[in-house]
């Protein structure tokens, strides 16, 4: 995820994978994604870059999702005007995340592959639009 850029590790993720995207052009889908689960590791990560303690930490950045199905602590969001809501460190003018050197590790993983899904559909909707700028609708 976005790097210096969002969930948009991407441009620094790996200098020997040739990627095929560029967050740095990218509003930051994927740090709109409702659910970004966080470990433990990634917790006490986040209170040292804030210099908080981890309980404070957990509270303040984290929430509990729990269905039947899953139960996992995720990254609080809040609203934006690209998207519905985005993660709360997505900074909402510069598109950029605020804690890239602390990120968690989905967000170091994410895309997990040279290409990234919605980045090949935003560049051809900027195509079609001739617009370098157009956001389209996800
Ligand atoms: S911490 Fe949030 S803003 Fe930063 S890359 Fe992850 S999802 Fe995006
Ligand atoms: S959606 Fe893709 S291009 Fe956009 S910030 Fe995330 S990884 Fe980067």
């Amino acid at each position: 995820m976005r790097r210096g850029a969002g969930v948009g590790a991407g441009a620094a993720y790996n200098a020997a994978m040739r990627l095929r995207y560029d967050c740095s052009k990218c509003p930051g889908y994927c740090c709109s994604y409702p659910r970004i689960a966080v470990t433990e590791r990634d917790v006490a990560r986040l209170a040292r870059h804030h210099g908080l303690s981890v309980e404070q930490a957990r509270e303040k950045f984290t929430y509990r999702y729990r269905t039947k199905e899953v139960d996992e602590r995720i990254l609080r969001h809040r609203k934006d005007d690209v998207f519905d809501s985005v993660c709360r460190f997505l900074d909402r003018d510069t598109r950029r995340c605020t804690v890239y050197q602390a990120r968690p590790g989905v967000c170091r993983q994410y895309p997990h592959a040279s290409r990234c899904g919605y980045y090949e559909f935003l560049r051809f909707e900027r195509e079609q639009q001739g617009d370098d700028e157009f956001i389209p609708n996800a």
